[in-house]
């Protein structure tokens, strides 16, 4: 840190003079363009369709009313999908771009957005780089410039870095001379493509479903239009008959309701803390079988602080004192008397490393601590502050910094001192011993008293120094000063979030570049390893991997914990949890880490802690670092995929119900039972309020006692196929009943069609509300824990028996009103889907489980 930095007030005002510094938003969908795209489905084509045919048998009014029908569709599903478009842009706000600079002397991390020029700008791997920087300063630094010109190039002292690139190494601090539209890749006006979206696999799936049904109607319409044809029947009838059958068994409101729910889901999650990056991560979060999560900062609360020092003497030191409070005595074992570093030499040099080869800031105000920094280096600055020893770096400048990167496990310094050129080295105790000459005896002694400290749950740096400068970090004959062991505490919410996962059977693992002890240690607390387990380590698995495929897959099975792993191993672990046929939610928060972020199912990074890489690599973002809001996340991921399943038995049962009636109709040879405009109001106008109504359901509370769903189990499980046939064999045939009774009683078809569309009306209702859970007895769920469905059945039957009443729509639809002693035997008539499906929930529970008969739990976790 060479400079005051900009004042606060300074930043204002060149803020208000050059602007917010960002770039044209990239263009989104429009709202005509989502429109537009809203035509691209096999449904609509099917109705483009049957206008046609309507318009070449000369059925104008038909014609009219299914465009209008079509456009209306289509317009609900642009708001829709505008308005989870919207929300989702909001949501990525919530995860802004950051930067470190100086204000008011101190190393700040403001929204890059605020940047203006002449801020002092400090980066580091990981950072998308906010805007152009002259840079004045840097160690080992590169950048990936792939985003401007597509190499990955050095950069040193003197040069410039711009806006919109990657660090991948080093560091660097330097002067912002451009931002927003002023930068190098706000000039090239064209913006940086983050690729197209491709459709989701949830929404791919909804599509090949659609499209199977598709097909599967024209097999059904052929048939029955040779049935007919051979029967001599009228062909414009049999074209009418095409048509509704066709209307009937598409589930038009599907990606509506989907949208829906996996917004609402969304909305949710964010409540919990998870941001959503990508839609269906949602979806995706509740159909995870293994997480694996970083140890510090996701794990514990990443506040470290050094507890014990053991020097290479034998000395052994208790340090007191927690967090960042400069207050904390430091004892020599077995002594009363408080040290000071005048007497304890060993301590002083010790000391001295741990403030040297470190990158953070700690300045104690009267009135605030301005931390900034890495934790470890923190710690050490803290002791600094105990021991008084940090004005003792006023002697030493710094000739070279060889910055701490994960895949090091180790940082150093090069400092001019009073004794001439000096090394400082602190880092992984088995790296920093490879750098030191040390006999044998000695090499022991450190790593009992590492294995001892690790088996305490602290995690353990060693130190070193020399005299000398250095070019390459390859340092040899240096001298060992001792180790230093530091607590990080376990947040308090994590036990308790790791023992919901094993009641929800998902696994879960500790991937870390720590000490395997000390991972281990941590584990056994968490509960996700017992007393017996081991820890598997980095080496062991590229020893592994070297063997062979099956070697590696055998040990990460074995293993939930994964010791001084190497970035790199975190994505061959992924690999292989996938080949395994685990559905993998991961945690990384490192520039290296993006690789595995993009190959697990669900990449999760840390909006605190993470690099900006990370971030973007990430399908969600956890604003609190926490692991407890991934478990959060799952639940209403698990949520939103029930309530999906619900929407689609509604849509499916109803739509096979119509097509079972027609089946029917066709086979005893009575006249069509419903229009093809009566089918497209029930589909589309009365049970389109209820299909979107149900993305809107709670938790049932048994989301969590249930083990996650197998990643390749089909929508249409047995359960669901049960559910569709029962409830569609029981409406068809009711409602061909109605029909043929009516039509047999000397009712004219059209009252008979009438009294049938109110009874499919009726059936949707109710049925409905049989969709609200899936094994639960509609008893037991909440009654008005969903208004809005309660609210769209009342809605559903309003506008109904409205159109009846109602002239223009009463004669398009041919609708007559139907007194009220009719209706309430309609009513009763339709109850019987309820009792039907009642009955085959508790025979579904008893088969379940069929000691209790009611096995399904409703605890709900806390
Ligand atoms: P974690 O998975 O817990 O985040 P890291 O990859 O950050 O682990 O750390 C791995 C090892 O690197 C640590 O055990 C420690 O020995 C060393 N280390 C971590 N942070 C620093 C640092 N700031 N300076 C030097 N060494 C560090
Ligand atoms: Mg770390």
């Amino acid at each position: 840190m060479t400079t005051q930095g900009l004042s606060s007030e300074k930043a204002q005002a060149l803020l208000t003079e050059y602007g917010e510094n960002c770039l044209p938003k990239p263009s989104r969908n429009s709202f005509v363009r989502l429109f537009i795209i809203q035509f691209r489905s096999a449904f609509i084509y099917v109705l483009l369709v049957a206008v046609v045919v309507c318009l070449i048998l000369g059925q104008l009014i038909n014609a009219f009313f299914i465009s209008v029908v079509l456009l209306l569709n289509a317009l609900i599903g642009t708001i829709q999908e505008y308005s989870a478009q919207q929300a989702a842009d909001a949501l990525a706000d919530m995860v802004p771009q950051q930067s470190r600079v100086i204000r008011d002397n101190h190393p700040v991390v403001v929204d890059s957005r605020s940047l203006v020029p002449g801020d002092w700008i400090m980066l580091s791997s990981g950072d998308r780089i906010g805007a152009d920087i002259d840079l004045r300063q840097s160690s080992q630094f590169q950048v990936d410039e792939s985003a401007l010109t597509g190499e990955s190039i050095s950069v040193s002292n003197k040069e410039q870095a711009f806006a919109g690139t990657l660090v991948t190494h080093g560091r660097a601090e330097g002067e912002v001379i451009a931002t927003g539209i002023n930068t190098q890749i706000g000039q090239i006006a064209k913006l940086v493509h983050q690729g197209v979206d491709t459709k989701p696999p949830l929404m791919q799936r909804i599509d090949q479903f659609t499209l199977r049904i598709a097909i599967a109607i024209v097999i059904i319409i052929a048939l029955i239009f040779s049935l007919t044809l051979i029967r001599g029947a009228d062909l414009s009838d049999v074209f009418l008959l095409g048509v509704a059958l066709a209307v009937s068994a598409i589930p038009e409101g599907l990606p509506a309701a989907i949208t829906v729910a996996l917004a609402i889901g969304m909305k949710r999650m964010a409540k919990a803390n998870v941001i959503v990056r990508k839609l269906v991560a949602v979806e995706s979060l509740g159909s995870c079988t293994f997480i694996a999560s970083d140890k510090t900062g996701t794990l514990t609360v990443n506040e470290m602080t050094i507890g014990q020092i053991w020097l290479a003497n034998e000395h052994k030191y208790h340090v007191a004192g927690e967090g960042l409070a400069q207050n904390g005595l430091v004892h020599r074992h077995g002594h009363g008397v408080p040290v000071t570093v005048e007497e304890e030499l060993g301590l002083k040099q010790l000391t001295l490393v741990g403030l040297l080869a470190n990158e953070a800031h700690l300045v104690y105000n009267t009135d605030k601590i301005h931390a900034d920094g890495d934790g470890v280096d923190l710690a050490f600055l803290v002791l600094g502050h105990k021991l008084r020893l940090t004005s003792e770096l006023e002697n030493h400048t710094q000739l070279t910094l060889f910055p701490y990167e994960s895949e090091k496990g180790f940082s150093a310094s090069v400092n001019n001192s009073p004794l001439g050129p000096q090394i400082s080295v602190k880092g992984a105790v088995e790296k920093v011993m490879t750098m030191c000459s040390l006999s044998e005896e000695m090499s022991q002694k450190i790593l009992d008293q590492t294995h001892w400290m690790a088996r305490h749950g602290y995690r353990v740096l060693a130190l070193a120094h020399g005299a000398g400068t250095a070019e390459s970090d390859a340092f040899t004959g240096l001298e060992f000063l001792g180790l230093v062991a530091m607590s990080d505490p376990l947040r308090h919410d994590a036990i308790e979030a790791v023992a919901s996962c094993r009641q929800a059977q998902i696994k879960v693992a500790m991937i870390t570049g720590d000490h395997p002890v000390t991972a281990l240690t941590l584990s056994q607390q968490l509960k996700i390893v017992s007393e017996h387990d081991k820890a598997v380590t980095g080496s062991e698995l590229s020893q592994a991997m070297a063997l062979n495929e099956s070697e590696f897959d055998r040990l990460v099975a074995t293993h939930r914990v994964f010791a001084r792993v190497k970035p790199e191993q975190k994505m061959e672990i992924t690999q292989s949890l996938i080949r395994q046929g685990e559905f993998v939610a991961m945690t990384g928060d490192g520039v290296n880490d993006a690789p595995a972020l993009k190959h697990a199912h669900v990449g999760i990074s840390m909006g605190l802690r993470g690099t900006d890489v990370a971030r973007e690599s990430a399908s969600l973002v956890l604003t609190d670092d926490n692991f407890s809001s991934i478990v959060k996340g799952v639940i209403e991921g698990r949520i939103v995929y029930n309530n999906i399943r619900k929407v689609i038995f509604l849509l499916v049962s109803t739509g096979a119900a119509e097509i079972f009636l027609f089946i029917l109709s066709v086979l005893f040879a009575l006249p069509i039972p419903l229009f093809p405009l009566q089918i497209l109001w029930l589909n589309l106008v009365t049970n389109g309020v209820q299909d979107v109504a149900l993305a809107f359901e709670p938790a049932e509370g048994n989301e969590f006692s249930q083990p996650p769903r197998a990643p390749k189990e089909p929508i249409f499980d047995r359960l669901m196929l049960e559910r569709v046939c029962i409830s569609a064999l029981v409406m068809g045939l009711i409602a061909f009943g109605l029909f043929a009774i009516s039509l047999q009683m000397g009712v004219s078809e059209e009252a008979a069609r009438n009294l049938t569309l109110m009874l499919m009306v009726l059936f949707e209702n109710v049925h409905a509300l049989n969709s609200r859970s899936e094994h639960r007895s509609l008893f037991v769920v909440p009654f008005f824990s969903n208004p809005i469905l309660l609210l769209g059945i009342f809605v559903a039957q309003g506008i109904h028996i409205g159109a009846m009443y109602t002239p223009g729509l009463s004669d398009a639809l041919q609708l007559s009103p139907i007194n009220f002693s009719h209706w309430l035997i309609l009513l009763a008539t339709a109850s019987v889907l309820f009792i039907v499906d009642e009955v085959h929930k508790k025979r579904w529970r008893m088969r379940a489980n069929p000691n209790l008969g009611e096995p399904i739990t409703d605890r709900r976790p806390e």
